[in-house]
């Protein structure tokens, strides 16, 4: 039984992964033993309704580097990498996706650039093989808007795949909020950082559990966690609406005093009713946004729960 610090740690968040894990563990495996380098391998279970758990704990009986820690439900992953980050004991950590589209083959590549130095390791994605183009041009459109209004710059086509050394996940680990936009997180503490590029290969198996609704969520959630611009910008709309209204009050009324007034106004009030509504709804909405997120703060649940652990070297019956 060893209970050192593993050089490695790779996180893995797992919802409803069952078929994709054994290919993932075989290609781990063999690229990690080729590297030279102690590892563990954190896989976290994000209340999976298939046999996920089950596949994980015969893995960790099979290798005790194998890590499971098993959420009481199905907390996001977000939340899952969190988790992970947690457990994590080696000297670096690297988030994975469970469904081999982050290729565990790069990995000796963001191993290779810590040694020279840096603290953090960006895969950035080349392409984006299996997805649509629509997605895709939806993301970078959101990625265009969010680092032009906000304080950090969040890299565009870099996913949560990327080497964390110690340090930084220190300096992740201080940061409490409850809602986690985990790449604007990883851009926020800063540190010396370097990017390698990489193809993404589509899904191995499984589908995605990311719909436009859920992308629409986590867009939202971006922007709102990294910018107060949309707050200012609520405050901006009306002050010039105002402004407008104010110009257009003083044009009636010397039109009235000039030309009489013939009782035409309808369809201009109309108008600017309706246009004065939307705008204290947009501003409204956005001051909402804000503030739902100060109410989620303020109830200062944890991020996640933890069911049951399997952890190096415990549970288990040899050893
Ligand atoms: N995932 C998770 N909890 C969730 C949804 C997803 O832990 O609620 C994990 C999933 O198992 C996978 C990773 O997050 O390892 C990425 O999910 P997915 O492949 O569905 O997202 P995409 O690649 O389409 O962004
Ligand atoms: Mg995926």
């Amino acid at each position: 039984m060893t209970n050192s610090r593993p050089e490695v740690s790779l996180v893995v968040p797992c919802h409803d992964e069952a078929a994709n894990l054994s290919t993932l563990y075989g290609r781990v495996r063999a690229v990690m033993d080729e590297s030279g380098k102690s590892w563990e391998m954190v896989c976290i279970n994000d209340g999976s309704k298939d046999d996920t758990l089950e596949r994980l704990l015969t893995l960790h009986e099979k290798d005790p580097r194998i890590v499971v820690i098993d959420l009481s439900r199905n907390f996001g992953k977000e939340a899952a990498l969190t988790a992970g980050l947690d457990y994590a004991r080696g000297e670096c950590a690297i988030p994975l996706d469970a469904d081999l589209q982050d290729p565990p083959e790069l990995i000796p590549v963001l191993l290779a650039k810590w040694q020279e130095g840096y603290e953090v390791v960006n895969a950035v994605r080349l392409s984006r093989d299996g997805e649509s183009w629509a997605k895709r041009a939806s993301a970078h459109v959101f990625y265009r808007i969010l680092n032009r209004i906000s304080e950090v710059a969040i890299p565009e086509d870099t996913g949560d795949f990327r080497l964390l050394s110690r340090p930084v996940l220190e300096a992740i680990k201080m940061l409490p909020e409850r809602r986690r936009f985990m790449k604007g997180l990883f851009a926020w503490v800063g540190f010396r950082t370097t990017q390698v590029y990489y193809r993404r290969e589509p899904r191995n198996a499984g589908n995605t559990k990311w719909n436009y609704r859920r992308l629409l969520n986590l867009a939202v959630e971006g922007i709102t966690s990294f910018s107060q611009v949309p707050l200012r910008l609520a405050a901006h709309l009306g002050l010039m609406v105002s402004i407008l209204a104010f110009l257009y009050a003083i044009y009636m009324v010397i039109g009235t005093l000039v030309y009489g007034n013939p009782v035409k106004g309808y369809p201009s009030l109309m108008v600017v009713v309706l246009f004065l509504g939307g705008v204290q709804l947009l501003a409204l909405g956005i001051i909402g946004e804000y503030i739902s997120r100060i109410y989620e703060e303020s109830k200062q649940r944890p991020i996640y729960l933890v069911k049951n652990t399997w952890l190096r070297g415990t549970d288990r019956k040899e050893d």
